[in-house]
């Protein structure tokens, strides 16, 4: 068997194509194989507009194609690519070779080997490993997202979380819809406003779904979103996530910390500068020495020392067994919160101002008891976005964005040919 026979038998090409040379140049260390086309493509090929048959109109220059490697060496296919000529109507057109990508410059299989190496790295890394350029991946990356996202089916969506996602600075925020019981992101856009929701309405109905077979909706307590959900999802109960109250907490025992920091006095500063931290994470997540110190802290009697407490019980109180348990704590914490604060001189703002969030909305928080919903999920999505440290070029960085996190987290069919 000759090289040439070999290839293309290893490239499946049928009776239409043949492999004329294959050769490797060793100063690039590439292998070329020479394709063309033999007189059966003509028997079965048929103009696209209209199936009437077709003759060999003419070539164009020669074209490339990134193949797998051959062994360690780069494999790259050329071919002069025939145009056909319909006999009925005198369309002209350029035969799509069977090897061929959705980008015109990769063979299927490199497209579908450079598709499993994003799934595991930044494209950077990518485009190191296979020699390509990077906004010639991501051209095809688009390619095969936008192909397979416009295939997906959402008519079985009925729970759905939103969130804002992309907090770097300068760069703008995505609003990412997602589906919480398959855990796949649905749709994305820029903006945080009630406007994406319309738009998110209108790609559910794209796909197949529709807004009023929402049941239920996890989100924080933006009064965008909200409005979103009342105007656009009238059959929806909101579910406020867990996650996003307690941040709430965690935002407002930080404000009363930098509150009692500015008031000064005896040893308030050794006490509290530079402790944002300790107070943030989770009690059992402290290293040791931030144990000890967090005790120390916590013997002098200090209104942020009050507040962190808050934020324990508060956070305590979603480990209850049932909704009506949940709605009697959620009452008493209120209520105790208001009564430390008012014997104090105005440093409890933030808490009682969570307080009353906390009964403004109350049953969009009590609703987690009832559906054990929250937007965890999403939360992991985050790594998505440091995958994607390049700065946009040509393309706003958005687009980067979104089309990664419909590729890795939409459960799209891919590669889509
Ligand atoms: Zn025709």
């Amino acid at each position: 068997m000759t090289p040439e026979k070999l290839f293309h038998e290893l490239l499946g090409l049928g009776l239409s194509w043949e492999v004329v040379e294959s050769r490797f140049e060793a100063s690039n260390g590439t292998v070329y194989l020479e394709i063309k086309e033999t007189a059966q493509l003509w028997e079965l090929t048929r103009c696209p507009e209209d199936g009437g048959l077709v003759f060999c109109y003419d070539h164009t220059e020669r074209l490339t194609w990134r193949h797998l490697n051959v062994f360690q060496h780069r494999c790259e296919i050329t071919c002069q690519l025939p145009r056909g000529k319909c006999r009925q109507c005198g369309h002209v057109f350029r035969v799509r070779p069977p090897w061929e990508g959705l980008s015109t410059h990769f063979s299927k299989e490199f497209e579908a080997y450079a598709l499993l190496l994003m799934r595991e790295m930044p494209m950077a890394k990518v485009a190191e490993i296979t020699g390509e350029h990077d906004q010639r991946l991501w051209r095809m990356l688009f390619k095969h997202v936008e192909g397979a996202y416009a295939q997906a089916d959402f008519s079985n969506v009925c729970c759905v979380g939103v969130d804002e996602m992309n907090r770097r600075k300068g760069q703008n925020y995505l609003s990412v819809f997602a589906d919480l019981l398959q855990k796949r992101v649905l749709f994305a856009t820029e903006g945080t406003g009630s406007e994406t929701w319309e738009a998110f309405v209108q790609a559910l109905a794209q796909h197949n779904g529709h807004a009023h077979a929402l049941t239920q909706v996890s989100m924080d307590m933006s009064r965008a979103y909200q409005k979103g959900v009342r105007v656009h999802c009238r059959n929806a109960e909101v579910v406020f996530d867990k996650y996003h109250v307690i941040s709430q907490a965690i935002k407002r025992v930080e404000q009363v910390r930098q509150a009692e920091v500015r008031q000064g006095g005896q040893g308030i500063w050794d006490a509290l500068g530079r402790s944002q931290w300790l107070w943030r994470k989770n009690p059992d997540k402290l290293r040791p020495e931030e144990q000890e110190r967090l005790a120390k802290i916590q013997h002098k009697n200090l209104a942020t020392a009050k507040a962190h407490q808050m934020r324990l019980v508060l956070q305590d109180i979603y480990c209850s067994a049932n909704v009506a348990v949940a709605r009697r704590r959620l009452r008493v914490w209120c209520r105790w919160v208001r009564w430390v604060a008012k014997h104090q001189t105005g440093i409890f703002r933030p808490m009682t101002k969570l307080a009353d969030m906390i009964e403004d909305h109350l049953a969009g928080i009590l609703a987690y008891w009832k559906w054990g919903l929250t937007n965890a999920f999403m939360e992991g999505l985050n790594s998505v976005f440091s995958a994607v440290k390049r700065k946009a070029r040509g393309y706003r960085n958005s687009v980067y964005m979104i089309t990664m996190l419909y590729f890795v987290a939409g459960k799209l069919r891919l590669p889509h040919m």
